[in-house]
């Protein structure tokens, strides 16, 4: 059986008549299918208790790219450039994302993910980095030319980072699609990974589990940019994998005994 891995979805428009959509871009769920996994969307409207009754089906957390975060969220007040927010959404994923950490699942997040994952464990965010943060980069540059598989910078990897071990590159150049990053960092979470500017890129966990952030999108990238991001997906699904079998085999010990 494919592992279960769960998608954190927005809510989104496609005219100014019509009512919300659900859903996420198709790059993160073509990214879990090639990799073997199975895809389940999340709705962000969940309440808690049909959230919970989700997240136990699930094998690992995909924390996908979308709006800015609510500053309220690690104890700011909005700054004039923060965009719009989506407070359904924030909500959702911050409980998601402790429960995933907290019980040792596959997590995966990008982007504004990757933000998530590092405000829910008690990190804290620049809300616009070119009034905020002093650099040359244009971190928006996909932005502003209005494309997301074009690689804009290199991402500085650690040597020892589990990423530069699945990429086989420590210097990676990437997309980059972003005008928030990370600031303080939350707490079982390392930086492994810079922009040449100094901005924090990329994340992984402390513990044993596979805990994997990065500021740029992967799932426009893996399949004709730069396709070593495919090795990314298959790791993330293969250790959701491995955590559903060991699972079964506790379940199992435990009937015999
Ligand atoms: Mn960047």
């Amino acid at each position: 059986m494919r592992p279960l891995i769960g998608i954190s979805c927005r809510l989104a428009q496609d005219n100014t008549w019509s009512p919300a959509l659900v859903g996420v871009r198709r790059g993160y769920v073509d990214a879990i299918l090639a990799a073997g996994g199975m895809p389940v969307l999340i709705p962000p409207q969940l309440d808690q208790s049909a959230l919970q009754a989700m997240y136990e089906l699930l094998d690992g957390v995909l924390l996908s790219g979308g709006a800015d975060i609510d500053p309220g969220l690690y104890g700011e007040e909005p700054h004039p450039q923060l965009g719009a927010v989506e407070p359904e959404r924030d909500a959702t994923e911050l409980v998601l994302t402790r429960w995933a950490v907290a019980d040792g699942k596959a997590v995966l997040a990008i982007c504004r993910g990757m933000q998530m994952l590092n405000v829910a464990l008690g990190g804290t965010l620049y809300q616009d980095l070119p009034s905020q943060y002093l650099s040359s980069f244009d971190h928006e540059a996909g932005v502003n030319q209005q494309t997301w598989r074009q690689p804009d910078h290199v991402l500085m990897l650690d040597e020892s980072s589990r990423l530069a071990e699945v990429l086989r590159t420590a210097t990676p150049v990437v997309n980059s699609l972003h005008h928030q990053a990370l600031k303080d960092i939350g707490s079982t979470l390392k930086v492994v990974g810079r922009a040449p500017d100094g901005v924090v890129e990329a994340i992984e966990g402390t513990g044993e589990a596979f805990v994997v952030g990065v500021q740029c999108h992967p799932e426009e990238l893996w399949q004709a940019t730069d396709t070593r991001w495919q090795h990314v997906f298959r790791t993330f699904v293969d250790a959701a994998a491995y955590r559903r079998t060991n699972q079964q085999h506790d379940m199992t010990a435990t009937l015999v005994r």
